[in-house]
C-alpha cells in the first residue's frame, strides 16, 4: 500500500476506513467526556469501535482486522478468547457471578498465586492495579508509621491521587535530572499531596535522595520495567535499591501490574532474582476480568491487617468468583506451560532487534526498547535507559506513526505501550515488524525528519 504523505490525507484515509466508528464517536461525545472512558484509548481522528476479538486479532465495527499489539494494555498474555479461561468462566456462571461471602475459589486462587510469587506469603484482593498500589502504599504507611512514598520519575502506578505524579514526561518543568520536581499528572489532585511524595530519578542520585529522606519514607515503589518507555531496569541498579532500602529499614514495593506473570511466572522477582517486601498485581492475573492484588510477607501484612483490620480491607467486588475463576484458570495454565515465556522472549527479541537493526542500517532516529514480550517504539535512537532520555523525542511523529500502523493493520496504543501474546504467530511478528518499519519511515518523512 502506498502511504499518504500529508497528514490530512492520512486522517481522511482513516475516516474512510472506519465510517461506522466515526458515527459512534459522534454519538458518544454527546454523553461521555471526550467520547472515552479511558484517556489511554485516545486515537486520531477518532477511536475505532471494536466488534470482536480472537487470538491475536481485533476487528472493528467496519470489519477491519488488526493484529492486536495492545492486548488490552497487557492483560491478554495468552491472546484473546483463550479456551482455558472461557471454560472456567462459563462453569462459574452456572454457580453465580457474585456472592458477597467468602468462597472456595479465594483459597484455591491464593494458594496458586503464593506458589508462583516469591515475596508472597499473604495477599489482599481488589479490583484494579490502581487500587492495588493505593492499598500497598497504605499498608507501607501503616506499617512504618511514616508518610512519604518515593516513586520514580516516569513510573506509572495507576490513577489515584497518591500515584499520579511525574508519570508522564511532557513539556512541564520537571526540574533537574538528579532531583526531579513532583509534577501532577492530572488536574484536581490536591497540592497538599505533594508532601506525601518523593520523586526519584532513575539513576545513582536516587540513592542519595533515599538516604536524605530516610526518616520520613514509608516506602519506595518502582516498576521493574518502567512504564513510560518500557525500559527494563538494570539489575545492578535494582540490587542497589534493594540493598539501600533494606539497610535503612524502608519497605520496597515492586509494582508488578504489568510485569507480573509476564516477565516470568514469578514476574520481575523471578526475572531479576531480587525480592521486594511487597508487590502489586493486576491485568494478567485476573484472566481478563478486573483484579488487583497486594502481596507481601506475613510480617508486614499481619502487623497491619490481622484480626483488627487496622488497615481497612474492603471492596464489594474484591475477590468475586468470576474474576477468581478466570484468575485461577490462567494461573493453573501458566504453571503448567512455562515454555510460553521462552517463546515470547524469542518473538520479542526478533521484533526489537529486527526494528533496531533496520533503523540503524537506514540511519533513522527511531528505536524499540523492551524485554521479553514488552516492546515500545521511540522517536530517538538507542541508548534509552531511563524515561528522561525520551523527553525530547518527536512525540508528534510518534503519535502519527500509530496512525500509519493502523493503515498497515496493526493496533498499538497511541503512546506505543505494546505487547506480544502467546497467540501471535511467527508470521504475525514478521507482519508487525514490517508494519513498524514502513510506518516509522512514513511518520518521520511526514514530519520532515527523514
Ligand atoms: N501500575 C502499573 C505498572 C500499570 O501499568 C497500571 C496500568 O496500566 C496500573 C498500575 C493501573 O492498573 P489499572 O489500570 O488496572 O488500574
Amino acid at each position: 500500500m502506498s502511504l499518504p504523505e500529508k497528514r490530512e490525507d492520512l486522517l481522511e484515509l482513516l475516516r474512510e476506513q472506519t465510517p461506522k466508528s466515526g458515527k459512534m464517536w459522534e454519538d458518544a461525545q454527546e454523553f461521555v467526556p471526550g467520547g472515552l472512558f479511558s484517556a489511554a484509548r485516545k486515537f486520531k481522528p477518532y477511536p475505532f469501535y471494536t466488534d470482536r476479538v480472537e487470538g491475536a486479532y481485533i476487528w472493528d465495527v467496519d470489519e477491519n482486522r488488526y493484529i492486536d499489539c495492545c492486548m488490552c494494555f497487557g492483560v491478554q498474555l495468552l491472546g484473546h478468547s483463550s479456551a482455558v479461561v472461557e471454560e472456567a468462566l462459563f462453569e462459574q456462571l452456572k454457580r453465580g457471578r457474585i456472592y458477597g461471602t467468602p468462597h472456595a475459589l479465594e483459597i484455591a486462587f491464593t494458594k496458586r498465586f503464593i506458589k508462583c510469587v516469591p515475596c508472597a506469603e499473604r495477599i489482599l484482593l481488589c479490583n484494579s492495579g490502581t487500587e492495588a498500589t493505593m492499598q500497598g502504599a497504605r499498608i507501607m504507611r501503616a506499617y512504618t508509621g511514616k508518610k512519604k512514598i518515593a516513586k520514580f520519575e516516569g513510573g506509572y502506578h495507576g490513577w489515584h491521587d497518591y500515584a499520579m505524579w511525574s508519570s508522564y514526561l511532557g513539556s512541564e518543568d520537571h526540574g533537574p535530572a538528579d532531583c526531579p520536581n513532583p509534577v501532577p499528572d492530572s488536574a484536581g489532585i490536591p497540592d497538599e499531596i505533594k508532601q506525601t511524595i518523593l520523586i526519584l530519578p532513575l539513576g545513582e542520585s536516587a540513592f542519595d535522595l533515599i538516604e536524605k529522606h530516610a526518616d520520613e519514607l514509608a516506602g519506595v515503589m518502582i516498576e521493574p520495567v518502567i512504564g513510560n518507555g518500557q525500559i527494563p531496569l538494570d539489575k545492578e541498579f535494582l540490587q542497589s535499591l534493594r540493598d539501600i532500602t533494606k539497610r535503612l529499614g524502608i519497605p520496597l514495593m515492586y509494582d508488578e501490574v504489568k510485569t507480573g506473570f509476564r516477565l516470568a511466572l514469578g514476574g520481575a522477582q523471578e526475572h531479576y532474582g531480587i525480592n521486594p517486601d511487597l508487590a502489586t498485581y493486576g491485568k494478567i492475573v485476573g484472566g481478563g476480568m478486573p483484579i488487583g492484588v497486594v502481596a507481601c510477607s506475613k510480617e508486614i501484612m499481619d502487623s497491619v491487617t490481622k484480626y483488627d483490620f487496622s488497615v481497612s480491607v474492603a471492596g464489594t467486588f474484591s475477590g468475586n468468583p468470576m474474576t477468581l475463576a478466570a484468575g485461577h484458570a490462567i494461573l493453573g495454565y501458566l504453571m503448567e506451560n512455562q515454555h510460553i515465556y521462552d517463546e515470547l522472549k524469542v518473538k520479542g527479541e526478533r521484533l526489537r532487534s529486527g526494528f533496531n537493526e533496520f533503523a540503524q542500517s537506514k540511519g533513522l532516529p527511531v528505536s524499540m526498547t523492551g524485554v521479553g514480550s514488552f516492546f515500545q517504539t521511540h522517536m530517538k535512537p538507542l541508548p534509552i535507559t531511563k524515561p528522561r532520555d525520551t523527553i525530547d523525542q518527536n512525540t508528534a511523529a510518534l503519535y502519527d506513526m500509530q496512525l500509519y500502523l493502523r493503515l498497515n493493520g496493526v493496533h498499538v496504543a497511541w503512546f506505543h505501550d505494546a505487547f506480544i501474546s502467546a497467540a501471535h504467530s511467527e508470521q504475525d511478528i514478521e507482519d508487525v515488524l514490517h508494519a513498524h518499519q514502513v510506518s516509522a519511515e512514513a511518520a518521520l518523512s511526514l514530519h520532515g525528519v527523514a
